[in-house]
């Protein structure tokens, strides 16, 4: 039986003049997601993609990928039917079987573009309904609640018959909102961070501050991992890895306690920045949320944000831990980020961390060293390594 997907378009729909943009880019995502699975043909219709797939192309390892994709609100299989009742009706039994016998209740929508079409929609989902009716005496018809609705459409060339459409990822397609750096740490949020960037057609690069020895090769494995995840959904990221001894050893050793985690991410700042805008990235991005930690005070954040000469995008700022939580065991990276490797941060991590900074006192603090030297080697000496 040939077989081919529907996708519903999400908000692309919405987006008038501009939209074949945004299809175009959630093709051309598409296309990538399944290079090897074999050779697809794309066709767009109204507010659907349908793919053909060519030959002996894999079509439900495809249809799995459709799952990850941001920009598809929904998407399903569909069976090809010749353009005759009788095969309609054939094919309807055949190919739902298996979803039919695990309900108790359908119904049948006809849509009808080829107004040729011999039968009128009603009469359609009345040939079909009663066909399926005497197949699957276990059923009967619901036309307001049903556990199944069966869709015909009737097209120019042929006719498309599928069951219930499975949720896609929503969102809009990477890439259609520009590109952004994450601050990845090997914890919970940022990577939940990322994807709700993506989601939002983010095409993500992520950077990541290590320092060796204090932190070890098992921490930044854990962010391959995470991004691994991640990218899932967001398509290819470059990653950065920064060399952040130095730096953290220099607060240890000059500034007061109080400040060493406020200074020490107003470091990471000042060298992201110069590292997304090298890379073309329009913004940051960070999991931080309203009063987590000390350091996400809106005083710590507000000292965090003067050093940033880009946007800060912080996703997650309005949102509890559990629902982070949530979203990081349905993108599947929370077992890694409970993994207990140390990160840079929690190498040294003050007793009493200031909860009210201001700008003042941190400058005071920082003029105490010379950093721009150590910056600039940081810079220097980064590895990019590609998640995919
Ligand atoms: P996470 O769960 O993402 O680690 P967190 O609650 O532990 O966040 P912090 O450790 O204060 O919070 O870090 C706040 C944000 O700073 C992180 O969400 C991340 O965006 C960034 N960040 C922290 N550590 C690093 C790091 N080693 N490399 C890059 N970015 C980092
Ligand atoms: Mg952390």
């Amino acid at each position: 039986m040939k077989e081919i997907i529907l996708i519903k378009d999400g908000e692309i729909a919405l987006k008038g003049l501009n939209r074949s943009t945004f299809e175009d880019k959630m093709i051309k995502n598409i296309r990538w997601r399944l290079s090897d699975l074999g050779e697809f043909e794309f066709v767009r219709s109204q507010s659907t993609v349908n793919i053909f797939p060519v030959g002996d192309a894999d079509i439900a390892g495809a249809a799995e990928r459709m799952k990850y994709v941001f920009g598809i609100a929904g998407f399903s299989r569909a069976a090809v039917a010749e353009k005759n009742i009788e095969d309609i009706q054939r094919v309807a039994a055949e190919y739902l079987e298996d979803e039919l016998y695990g309900v108790k209740t359908f119904k049948v929508e006809a849509k009808r573009s080829d107004k040729k079409f011999p039968l009128t929609s009603p009469e359609i989902s009345r040939e079909v309904g009663g066909y399926l009716l005497s197949k699957f005496h276990h059923l009967t018809v619901d036309v307001h609640n049903p556990e199944t609705v069966i869709t015909v459409e009737v097209r120019e060339k042929y006719v498309f018959i599928r069951g219930n459409q499975i949720k896609g990822a929503g969102g809009l397609p990477v890439g259609s909102a520009g590109k952004a750096a994450l601050m990845v740490s090997g914890g919970i949020d940022s990577p939940v961070a990322g994807w709700m960037m993506a989601k939002r057609g983010v095409q993500l690069n992520a950077i990541h501050f290590a320092s060796p020895p204090y932190t070890s090769v098992n921490a930044e494995m854990k962010v391959h991992k995470l991004l691994k995840a991640v990218a899932k959904y967001s398509g290819r990221i470059r990653l950065t890895v920064v060399g952040f001894t130095e730096i953290q050893e220099a607060i240890k050793d000059n500034c007061p306690e109080e400040l060493f985690t406020l200074i020490m991410r107003r470091m990471m700042m000042r060298i992201a920045c110069r590292i997304a805008e090298r890379d073309g990235c329009g913004a940051l991005i960070t999991g931080e949320s309203l009063g987590q930690v000390a350091s996400q005070t809106m005083q710590a954040l507000a000292c965090t944000n003067m050093v940033a000469d880009l946007p800060v995008f912080r996703p997650l700022i309005g949102m509890d831990k559990n629902e982070i939580i949530n979203i990081s065991r349905k993108i599947g990276t929370f077992e890694t980020s409970i993994l207990p490797y140390e990160d840079c941060c929690t190498v040294f991590t003050p007793k009493h961390p200031r909860t009210r900074p201001t700008p003042d006192l941190i400058e005071q603090a920082e003029a105490l060293v010379e950093w721009n030297e150590m910056i600039e080697k940081a810079i220097d000496g980064v590895k990019n390594i590609t998640i995919s």
